[in-house]
């Protein structure tokens, strides 16, 4: 028998009008790339919304369009998302770091119509045009006053899209599934590949939020998130503040420890958000002032493993850690770790044995781990395997991309996340690995993480890498690859030593290479990949 309730679709544009409604002085900071700082609240920012929708239909934009953005974190970036998402079209984000050749095949491959480039972007679109759909129009988000010279023909101005339209909308209807966003991974090998998110999995991927990170996510706090709106939709942040009550403080395109601290200090952000690189940053800021951020008191923080060390100097500051997983593919919210209150007035060596795990799962992602053969294994934290996801807010396919899709789904549908892990017997989840930065030596695996997160705790490494190279006798040996501290310069048998105390004789690195910088992907984390093509090369 089927049930006697109303079905009203979920829409992202409900979320900006609730906040609009609930919370009309909610704030959103933004540091503009003009070089001011910019302040806004919801219900303001809902009437611009408005505005951005009825200029973006006078522009001819219809449901289904995908309309891209190359931008920093700033308020019309965020417009945008619920612009371009309220009349049906589609927000396609674009990473700025990606690499010439990649952005070119994602705009085609997207058939982008209009693009929205902030101003630092400008030049960079300026060498791509030819490459780029002809019949695309290029849209600089900024004033009249502002609009740069460039060679770019037809190119519009953003507030002048939005002049003269009248502030309130009706939303139109569609089913939830409407695709709503776009968001390329960046992808170790091939094209990169898009994930299209839905009205429906956006707005159920807010609750989760709201529901998980609750002291973080309600009325009043403020938030920075360093994690960019072009990466996976800044971990949904857009979405959970404006559902929550929170406030954003978009910290534009300065990412430095410094410029993070000002803005914290200044701006008195509770909680911050990125990948672990930002807060190694932030916390060398914070012990040459000797003091925090006034009004800081949480990080969350994914992408890749938070080193345990990391995490420990945040909590013996006081600062909570929320070491959260994740993916593109999942929207990307999987696992938080947020402890109960039981759990966290464990001794701090416990207390961190927890925090370095990536937690539980949220409502709505069902997680199992399977071996080699796809044979489920148990949760009892102790034995590893190939990490599956499903769930409300999981992929379940690549944009137009049947061979990567069929790739990466087994016979019960399930998501494989490249990443290998345990799961204990209350939830937790711990990333051991991704299965390509495994290393297998004479039959065994070494788990790169683990060895990494031990060199992280002395205190002249600034980041390290643990990568496998070609061995005739064991087949793979780890090699470990050091960025130093500034003014330290740590010894290879030092590391070795402090490695030796944790781990078996024969799972320490074979050597130890210095270098000036560790090179990093578009989203901040170590490419392992350049790693391997540099020092590994025949296993690729
Ligand atoms: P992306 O889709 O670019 O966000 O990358 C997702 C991948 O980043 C995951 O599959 C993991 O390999 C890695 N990752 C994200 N968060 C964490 C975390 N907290 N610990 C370890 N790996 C992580």
């Amino acid at each position: 028998m089927k049930g006697l309730m109303m079905h009203r679709p979920l829409k992202i544009a409900d979320l900006i009008t609730f906040a609009a409604e609930n919370y009309p002085s909610g704030e959103i900071v933004s540091v503009r790339t003009e070089g001011d700082i910019h302040r806004t609240t919801y219900l303001e920012t809902s009437k611009r919304v408005a505005r951005l929708a009825h200029g973006l239909r006078r522009l001819g934009v219809k449901e289904g369009d995908r309309i891209a953005t190359l931008a920093w974190n700033g308020y019309r970036h965020f417009e945008l998302y619920y612009g371009v998402s309220g009349i049906g079209a589609v927000c396609h984000t674009i990473n700025p770091r990606l690499s010439a050749e990649q952005m070119i095949y994602i705009v085609n491959h997207a058939d982008d119509r209009l693009l929205f480039v902030d101003l630092t972007f400008v030049p960079i679109i300026e060498k791509l045009r030819e490459q780029l759909p002809q019949g695309l129009r290029i849209v600089v988000l900024t004033d009249r006053a502002h609009m740069p010279e460039t060679t770019l023909d037809g190119v519009l101005c953003y507030e002048e899209i939005l002049d003269g339209e009248t502030d309130s909308i009706d939303w139109p209807d569609f089913p939830e599934d409407q695709a709503a966003g776009l968001c390329y991974t960046s992808g170790t090998t091939g094209h990169p590949k898009g994930t299209l998110y839905t009205h429906r999995s956006t707005v159920l991927h807010a609750f989760n939020m709201c529901v998980t990170i609750p002291k973080t996510l309600c009325e009043g706090t403020r938030i920075l998130p360093v994690v960019p709106l072009f990466h996976v939709n800044a971990w949904g942040l857009p979405y959970g503040a404006p559902l929550s009550g929170a406030g954003l403080i978009f910290p534009g395109g300065a990412l430095d420890g410094k410029s993070v601290f000002d803005l914290m200090d200044r701006e008195k952000v509770f909680s911050a958000w990125g990948v672990p690189t930002v807060w190694l940053g932030l916390m060398n800021e914070i012990n040459q002032r000797g003091r925090l951020p006034e009004g800081f008191g949480d990080i969350v923080v994914g992408g890749s493993a938070a080193p345990r060390s990391l995490i420990e100097a945040f909590e013996t500051k006081g600062i909570n850690v929320c070491h959260a997983w994740g993916m593109t593919e999942m929207s990307p919210l999987g696992t938080q770790c947020n402890l109960p209150p039981q759990l966290q007035q464990l001794p701090l060596e416990e207390r961190l044995d927890r925090k370095q795990s990536q937690g539980r799962r949220v409502f709505g992602v069902d997680m199992k781990i399977v071996d080699d053969a796809g044979n489920r294994l148990p949760h009892d934290g102790k034995v590893s395997g190939h990490l599956y996801v499903r769930g409300n807010t999981v992929t379940s396919g690549y944009f137009e991309n049947p061979e990567a899709s069929k790739e990466v789904f087994d016979a019960e549908g399930w998501f494989c996340t490249g990443d290998v892990a345990a799961i204990d017997a209350d939830g937790f989840l711990k990333i051991t690995d991704r299965s390509k930065d495994l290393i297998k030596s004479g039959g065994e695996w070494i788990s790169s993480l683990d060895l990494e997160n031990i060199v992280m705790s002395h205190p002249g490494v600034a980041g390290c890498a643990v990568i496998a190279v070609p061995d005739p006798k064991w087949d793979e040996r780890p090699l470990l690859i050091v960025q130093a501290r500034d003014d330290a310069q740590p010894r290879k048998q030092e590391l070795i030593d402090l490695l030796a105390v944790r781990v078996a004789k024969w799972q320490l690195p074979d050597d130890v290479v210095f270098v000036e910088a560790l090179p990093l992907t578009a989203t901040g984390k170590v490419s392992k990949l350049t790693l391997r093509k540099t020092y590994a090369e025949d296993m690729e």
